[in-house]
């Protein structure tokens, strides 16, 4: 590791003490810059990285509400502001136990690279709690999400700073939290928020964004190699939203899903999840149990309860459920099942350790930050028609992601090979997505 870098990563550890998600993303991005900032000088010394590293504002609040039994319950709600130098901070809330301050910020540091790849005016930022909705009530939720608002909403707007969903918050939430968030203003910003319901500001396409748009970045990796995704078999982990759009997608255009997980194992499904098994994935995810163990009951295919899905036969591999569940165990599974493609999606899924071994043992990566940009590149796109006041069609929607997708790996791939690092996906997402946030700082003088 450089000298310099290293400093960076001191700071970083003195400041956010056992915060070590935030550690891990920090010098994974770092360390790819390195050969990007010997050619950049000024923006070491412009104290970019120092102002990159620390958030612009932090904000963690109290979030009391009444249970189904009529006990008070409290948690503990977050909202960082990473960066706000390309526009409005943007980024998703995570509703789930694990969730403190480390997660949120490394979420929202990763936010930052990934905003900027989409081209799009959006800064970054994430937020979240960590209650847990598992088991919970609907009422119980709508009050955990009316109080969560009754704090956030002074902090939020549609120039300000525009939440989402992410692990825990899906439609329904982002519902009862915007209509929180309009009863207390007094006034119709349905641009507060993305991810919204159709009826009142929401986007077609942007349940499926995620999922469609990393298979599509997916079909640009192989294309680079000759290939498609027809006639190829995949092994998925998650089976909430994005780990639903990606089997949706993948299976359309001809490719075999044989796996999901949930935390309670994993289902090896040979004739692969289509039709009605993928609806299915819906039905579980509604249920809010956790499980996919119902799968393998309900369509009698093979169950494996507490493992990861990382030692079956596959060419591709799309690791769609949370932050590091590929560690070097799973790494060099991966090598010795010689798997071609490894095509993270779900934010940071692999630990550093384990990411370089598998690099460096010829496995081709795609990095979370670029394939997975399709979700917050869509809601950037709901904000767009919720500032014209229209609506585009799901197809029109659908082809602007397309090509987004498409700009990410061109610009991604590029940015590694005018440093001479090759097809280096990994280290041109973090170039590619720093030189933008790098330029526009630089242009806005310190602040
Ligand atoms: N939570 C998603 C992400 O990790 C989406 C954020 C958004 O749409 O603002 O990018």
């Amino acid at each position: 590791m450089s000298p310099i870098i290293e400093k960076y990563i001191e700071i970083v550890k003195k400041r956010n003490p056992g915060e070590v998600e935030f550690h891990q993303t920090v010098e994974e991005v770092l360390n790819s810059l390195v050969p990007y900032l010997d050619k950049h000088p000024e923006y070491i010394e412009n104290g970019i990285i120092d102002r990159l590293i620390e958030p612009e504002r932090q904000i963690i609040f109290r979030v009391p509400w009444v249970d189904d039994k009529g006990k008070v319950q409290v948690n503990r709600g977050f909202r960082v502001q990473f960066n706000s130098a390309i526009g409005p901070y943007k980024g998703g809330l995570r509703f789930h136990p694990s969730v403190y301050i480390g997660i949120i910020k490394f979420l929202g540091f990763e936010q930052i690279f990934k905003n900027s790849l989409t081209g799009l005016p959006i800064g970054g930022g994430k937020g979240g709690s960590d209650f847990d909705p598992k088991g919970k009530s609907e009422g119980e939720i709508m009050r955990f999400c009316q109080s969560f608002m009754t704090e956030l909403y002074r902090h939020i707007g549609p120039d300000i700073d525009v939440p989402a969903g992410d692990i825990g918050v899906g439609g329904r939430e982002i519902g009862y939290l915007f209509g929180q968030y309009k009863r207390i203003v007094g006034a119709y910003k349905n641009g507060v928020l993305t991810g919204k319901g159709i009826p009142y500001g929401g986007s077609l396409a942007r349940t499926e964004a995620t999922g469609y748009g990393a298979t599509y970045f997916a079909q640009e990796v192989f294309k680079n190699f000759g290939e498609e995704i027809k006639g190829k078999t995949f092994a998925i982990s998650g089976f909430g939203n994005v780990a639903w759009g990606t089997v949706s997608k993948i299976t359309e255009l001809g490719g075999k899903v044989v796996t999901i997980s949930g935390p309670d194992g994993y289902i090896y499904d040979p004739d692969g999840i289509k039709g009605e098994k993928i609806d299915y994935m819906l039905v579980m995810r509604a249920s809010r149990r956790d499980k996919v163990q119902d799968y393998a009951d309900k369509f009698g295919v093979k169950f494996y309860p507490k493992e990861k899905p990382w030692g079956v036969k596959a060419d591709v591999y799309m690791p769609c459920a949370t932050q590091n569940e590929v560690g070097m165990a799973e790494a060099k599974k991966i090598v010795e099942n010689k798997i071609k493609y490894y095509i993270e999606v779900s934010n940071m899924p692999t630990t550093n350790e384990a990411l370089a071994y598998i690099q460096e043992n010829g496995v081709i990566v795609a990095p979370s930050k670029a394939v997975n940009a399709g979700g917050v590149a869509t809601s950037a796109l709901e904000m767009t028609q919720n500032a014209m006041r229209y609506s585009w069609s799901f197809e029109e929607v659908d082809a602007k992601l397309k090509n987004i997708m498409i700009n990410i790996h061109k610009n991604t791939k590029e940015a590694a090979e005018e440093l001479g690092l090759g097809y280096n996906l990994v280290a041109g997402a973090n170039i590619a997505g720093f030189k933008r946030i790098a330029e526009a700082m630089m242009a806005q003088g310190i602040v």
